[in-house]
């Protein structure tokens, strides 16, 4: 499954208690070029540059970062991506790449904020993390850059009738209960999130 929303749509928490709970692993390409850069490993030195600017890394680099990590043991099952794809070149080569494994996505869940609500917590986490790429130009810049490249694709998915859209403004909690829930509901009604009406 994937998990899509604008930065700061909390994202990283979510995918993380979703993915324990279905104990499967949650991938965010975030969190793996922020490891290679803290690592100064050549994708991290390639990729640096991007996230201090708040841009997309390239999609050929994404691709192969993504192509690789879903091609380890631990995704038999199922796995959780946080953050792939955010284009629609990316949508394809995981389209590709899923069709070769013979699966598919079961579910693409949305978390739905305001922007002013977003520009918020990010503004806050930056306070609290420091992260490089949450100083408030950036921030708008991400924001911008979500809006033209990513936010496309919940059209996409809804059109394959995988999207469940889920409020993820109000406390940690009860944004996953809701998840829960949503998932839940589209399980019960049979194939996945598709016949959901
Ligand atoms: P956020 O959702 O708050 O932007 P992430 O940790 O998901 O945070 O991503 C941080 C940065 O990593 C992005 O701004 C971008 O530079 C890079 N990145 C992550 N995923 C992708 C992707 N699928 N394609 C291109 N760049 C990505």
């Amino acid at each position: 499954m994937l998990i899509i929303g604008p930065p700061g749509a909390g994202k990283g928490t979510q995918a993380e208690r979703v993915a324990r709970f279905y104990d499967i692993p949650a991938i965010s390409t975030g969190d793996i070029f922020r490891a290679n850069v803290a690592e100064g490993t050549p994708l991290g030195l390639q990729a640096k540059d991007y996230i201090d600017r708040g841009a997309y890394v390239p999609d050929e680099l994404t691709n192969a970062l993504v192509l690789d990590r879903l091609g380890q043991d631990d995704v038999a099952n199922g796995f959780l991506l946080d953050g792939f794809p955010r284009t629609l070149a990316q949508v394809s080569t995981l389209d590709e790449c899923l069709e070769q494994s013979d699966s598919g996505l079961d579910v693409v869940v949305q978390l739905a904020v305001e922007p002013e609500e977003v520009v918020r917590r990010l503004l806050k986490r930056s306070a609290d993390q420091g992260r490089s790429d949450d100083t408030e130009d950036v921030i708008r810049h991400r924001l911008a850059v979500y809006q033209e490249q990513t936010h496309p694709l919940i059209a996409v998915y809804a059109e394959r009738g995988l999207l469940l859209s889920v409020d993820a403004q109000g406390p940690m909690e009860t944004v996953t209960q809701r998840i829960h829930d949503a998932l839940d509901g589209a399980v019960l009604r049979g194939s996945g999130a598709a016949s959901a009406e």
